[in-house]
């Protein structure tokens, strides 16, 4: 047996808990030794017996002197009992429901017992404590600092713990993987060392030390590969860009709005860089509804008229297609071909409709290409892609991101695109900042002028007539709505909504006679899917009920009012997404948000939805009810998972990235081996989900 043998290999897995250990992406002896305690129970100090005192939580040691199991006459169920001893004093053991343990445990064993201490009449005794027999002088689950792993269904603590005892003998295998230098200046424990001490550590300064090694390793590969990045860029060349200063204002000033000074300076540091022979690396920040798209729709005038290509990828065809319309009504007045690629749909701005086209076409001869990750196909040349612009950067993977710069270099090795990042997602800019030693950040800090603070509301489910009520009133008024559920069947009976049922709810609901309603989810074909989002958007559909697939980018002013079903269920991020698909013109929004019975933590968390309209505020709302690995592991596609390391431990992230840099200057390649392997590694798995 190795580090690599498969779990199925180890005592006891079997057929049974093999499948559940995958559920946590344990697959060898080496994924479970990399699956570390999320806590700690602290049997440090093992007591006599005759020290205890009632109410206490300790641990002792003792020989069985005798066990048995018996029914209680009069409630029926199974009481265990025990007397154990040591050299100072004998107590009493007693468990409920649990008859096997008079199976288990013989007098004579020795035993290791950890839980709290009762008394009553009689006097001392532990009730329904961990117990364990000491083989050979050793217990994993009752004495020193015992670890608690994050289960999964059908998986125990005591399971886990056994198993990794069983191959923390292997563990001495495991091969260093920094340089001993490395070690040295940043006094790090060796590695094999670290693992064992994080499941079984001897006291808390072993634990602390295997913690901080393992912290800072999470830390150092995120550093590490932005610093081979940051490197390759510099050697590399891109296609510079020159800013055509008067082409440019002339489109600036023929958009029906003026741009917002944030919109104006994120343009001006984009055409600055593109002008550079140097790749651009930039992510524009902006809040949702802050008007990113216009910014790239400037880059990307500027390279069509360098008389390069552009293309942009966006994470569904829902947004692509509605990129692609609102796009190529900007840039086909200016005599620019603009092509659309998605799974389903191909689209080139000056064929003639309905001719089927091939992708290789598009990308041959467009020189704006807009489209889902169709983008990235295997076979598709592009001739001449100078800026690659993805949009909601953190719904992509690392790999999807960088395959769209591949294809670019493809068509001419020495150069390499630009390319500008866009998202919504809060990430403080300083922590962006340190997180990513190659990226240029734009904000666009503000809204345009002409938007309102969209009025949201918590609506408790007794009310929700009232909210129907404002969803009527605004569509007689000329507006559109939107109602999301969670689900698209009715499949579970916890009263969370699904959309059929909500749809056909509103369709039979007298209020909503003369209004047209449109369904969309997932499971529709994308015909389906595109029918209902232009009847939206050309006003045809005027309430559309839907699933998470409007999470993202949907574009259409009109539409004023929200209703959110199950709102509890989904993230305060999320919401704020969803929330982002009204309020985007002149009128006044609504957002209503429907839950069921809340706990006062539910309650709270929705209200910050009421009082905060920007992402940045809720996302720091959000922390307070969420660790930060939740907040932005769930938000940041492609981000290694940070297992022990925090995101806010400054300190250590300067360490990192120092030592980071340290390595990618002064080590050789061949002492970079194994880092290189290991990061290779972590890519592999980001590229598994
Ligand atoms: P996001 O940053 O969420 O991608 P969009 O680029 O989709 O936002 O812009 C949202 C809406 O705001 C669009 O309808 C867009 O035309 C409009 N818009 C963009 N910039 C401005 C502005 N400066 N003034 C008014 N409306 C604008
Ligand atoms: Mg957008």
């Amino acid at each position: 047996m190795d580090t690599q043998t498969s779990i199925e290999s180890l005592p006891k897995v079997g057929k049974a808990s093999a499948p559940k250990l995958r559920k946590l992406d344990i697959r060898t002896v080496a994924d479970l030794l990399g699956y570390y305690p999320f806590r700690y129970d602290d049997f440090t100090e093992t007591k006599k017996i005759n020290q205890l005192k009632a109410g206490e939580r300790c641990n002792i040691t003792g020989t069985v002197e005798m066990i048995d199991s018996k029914r209680s006459p009069r409630k029926r169920i199974s009481i265990t009992e025990a007397l154990i001893s040591d050299d100072s004093d004998t107590i009493k053991a007693v468990w409920f429901n649990q008859p096997f343990i008079a199976t288990t445990i013989k007098a004579g064993d020795q035993l290791s017992i950890s839980g709290k201490v009762d008394e009553d009449f009689a006097g001392l005794y532990f009730s329904s404590p961990s117990y364990e027999k000491i083989v050979n002088g050793l217990s994993i689950h009752t004495q020193g600092l015992i670890p608690n792993y994050p289960l999964t269904a059908g998986l125990t603590q005591k399971q886990l713990r056994f198993w990794i005892k069983e191959a923390i003998q292997l563990a001495g295998e495991l091969p260093e993987w920094l340089p001993d230098e490395m070690l040295k200046r940043y006094n790090l424990s060796a590695y094999n060392q670290a693992i064992l001490q994080v499941h079984f550590p001897k006291n808390q300064k072993d634990l602390d030390s295997a913690r901080h090694r393992l912290a800072f390793d999470e830390l150092l590969l995120v550093q590490y590969r932005s610093q081979l990045v940051k490197l390759r860029l510099e050697q590399t060349k891109a296609k510079a860009i020159e800013f055509q200063e008067e082409a440019t204002r002339k489109f600036v000033a023929s958009l029906p709005f003026a741009l917002t000074t944030g919109q104006r300076q994120a343009a001006w540091e984009i055409l600055q860089d593109l002008a550079k022979d140097k790749p651009m690396m930039r992510l524009l920040q902006g809040d949702v509804g802050s008007g990113k798209t216009i910014v790239a729709v400037i880059a990307m005038l500027n390279v069509v008229l360098n008389n390069r290509q552009a293309a942009l990828m966006a994470p569904t065809e829902i947004l692509a297609k509605q990129h692609y319309q609102s796009i190529s009504r900007l840039l086909m007045p200016l005599g620019i071909r603009v092509g659309l690629l998605t799974g389903s749909d191909k689209k080139y701005s000056q064929s003639t409709d309905g001719k089927k086209i091939k992708a290789d076409k598009i990308v041959k001869e467009a020189q704006v290409i807009i489209g889902t990750h169709a983008l990235i196909q295997a076979d598709l040349e592009y001739p001449d892609l100078a800026l690659v612009i993805i949009d909601e950067q953190h719904r992509f993977g690392v790999e999807q991101r960088q395959a769209l710069s591949d294809k670019a270099k493809a068509s001419d090795t020495n150069f390499e695109p630009h390319l500008l990042s866009m998202t919504a997602t809060p990430i403080p800019r300083t922590l962006a900042l340190s997180l990513y030693d190659d990226l240029a950040v734009s904000l666009i800090p503000e809204m345009p002028k002409n938007r309102l603070p969209i009025i949201t509301e918590v609506v408790a489910d007794h009310e929700r007539h009232r909210a129907y009520g404002m969803v009527a009133a605004e569509i007689s008024a000329g507006r559109q709505a939107f109602v999301i559920c969670p689900l698209i069947d009715p499949a579970d009976n916890f009263g969370t909504k699904s959309v059929k049922e909500e749809y056909e709810r509103l369709k039979n609901d007298p209020a909503f006679a003369n209004i047209e309603i449109g369904l969309l989810h997932g499971k529709l074909t994308p015909k389906a899917k595109d029918q209902v989002m232009a009847d939206f958007a050309s006003g045809q559909i005027q309430l559309i009920v839907a699933t998470a697939v409007v999470e993202v980018g949907v574009d259409v002013p009109n539409a004023t009012v929200m209703l959110i079903e199950s709102a509890e269920s989904f993230g305060l991020a999320q919401l704020h997404q969803y929330r982002g698909r009204v309020g985007r013109g002149a009128h006044q929004s609504y957002c209503y948000l429907l839950a069921g019975d809340l706990s006062d933590k539910s309650r709270q968390r929705l209200e910050a939805m009421t009082k905060y309209n920007s992402g940045f505020a809720l996302a720091q709302e959000d922390l307070k009810f969420r660790g930060p690995g939740e907040v932005y592991g769930t938000v940041q596609k492609g981000f290694p998972e940070l297992k022990i390391a925090s995101l806010f431990d400054f300190a250590l992230m300067q360490e990192a990235r120092d030592a980071a840099r340290w390595l990618a200057t002064n080590c050789t390649q061949t002492e970079l081996a194994s880092l290189n392997q290991k990061l290779a590694e972590i890519s592999n798995k980001a590229h598994l989900e």
